[in-house]
């Protein structure tokens, strides 16, 4: 439905956007995840025709957004970073002007207005000046003139920054609401966000796709990544030599040291669960209890660093070469 190809944006010098590839199908919710810079409102913005690329292709539903942008534009509704809402106007003013814009006949016009403003909850405030709205409603705005005319994908730049955590649960739920009829992307730099919210994450780092997957398959890749925090009734020196003759165990963080029992988190360079299995049979072995025993799971942050961090490396190596 959407294909991206080898995107590369330059500005003066610097580069935005790497040789950045990816498809999107019909009816997920796509999440772009990356840190401020990474390159997600470039991308969208090429991807919506607002801004042009310096190499490389989009295809919405096979058409050039550069070379066919009126059937291309067509089936996309966008709300930008900062959405261009005309302050002076009233809300119903302003979502008939883009109703206009998107050339949507005139005899349906008041109609798909009443649709878009329902949905987002807007008709409490349809007469009120834009520039008097608060800042959830002003977003709730720019998100009805995105959806106005129900575009078939609908691409949302961080449309939960600034707002309060009422109204982000609010957006989100719309959001949800949305993707069952429509193809929603979005972008965030906030984990628990997309994992919540999207069926699918691409990971922008630096202008380039790190990785991607569903927040399962992306959770997946942590595996080696898990560690295992216990808790042992016996000293550090007793503990420590029964842990060296385990296998797979990387690193030992010891938290808590006291005379007769301590705290301690172990990395794992295998899968934590065989390590488990190995430390408490290592301890009733020589008649040592542990008193807890517990696999913390690596959280989707701990593989976006894990990524972003071996793509750094890639980058650093390519420089020395
Ligand atoms: P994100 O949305 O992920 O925070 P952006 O796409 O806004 O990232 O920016 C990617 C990179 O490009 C950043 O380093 C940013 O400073 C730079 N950039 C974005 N827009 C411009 C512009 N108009 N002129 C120069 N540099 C820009
Ligand atoms: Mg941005």
């Amino acid at each position: 439905m959407i294909e991206v190809q080898h995107l590369t944006k330059k500005y003066g010098k610097h580069l935005a956007l790497d040789d950045l590839s990816f498809t999107i199908e019909k009816g997920q919710i796509y999440g772009f995840l990356g840190p401020n810079g990474a390159g997600k409102s470039t991308t969208m913005n090429i991807m919506t025709g607002y801004i042009s690329a310096t190499s490389g292709e989009v295809l919405i539903d096979g058409h050039s957004i550069l070379d066919e942008p009126e059937k291309a534009k067509k089936s996309i509704g966008y709300l930008p970073e900062i959405p261009p809402l005309y302050l002076d106007m009233t809300v119903m003013e302003y979502l008939k002007f883009v109703a206009e814009l998107k050339k949507i006949p005139k005899d349906k016009r008041s109609a798909e207005v009443r649709k878009a403003s329902t949905l987002v909850k807007l008709n409490d405030v349809s007469n009120r000046l834009i520039r008097n709205l608060s800042k959830g409603y002003k977003q709730r705005t720019g998100l009805a003139a995105a959806v106005l005319g129900f575009p078939d994908i609908i691409i949302l730049d961080e449309p939960t920054v600034g707002l309060d955590p009422k109204q982000i649960i609010e957006i989100r739920q719309l959001i949800r609401k949305l993707a069952k009829d429509h193809t929603v992307i979005l972008s965030s730099h906030i984990l628990a966000e997309v994992q919540e919210i999207c069926d699918y994450v691409l990971i922008i780092s630096k202008g380039k796709l790190v990785g991607s997957g569903t927040p399962e398959e992306l959770e997946e890749l942590s595996h080696g990544k898990d560690s295992i925090e216990l808790t042992v009734k016996s000293d550090a020196d007793t503990i420590q030599s029964v842990l060296d003759r385990i296998d797979g165990i990387q690193n030992v963080t010891w938290r808590n040291q006291g005379a007769g029992s301590c705290d301690l988190l172990v990395d794992t360079s295998k899968s934590a669960q065989e390590v488990c299995e190995d430390i408490s049979i290592a301890f009733a072995t020589e008649r040592i209890p542990v008193t807890r025993i517990n696999i913390l799971k690596a959280t989707l942050e701990d593989i976006f660093l894990e990524l972003t961090e071996s793509s750094q490396k890639d980058e650093e190596g390519e420089t020395k070469r």
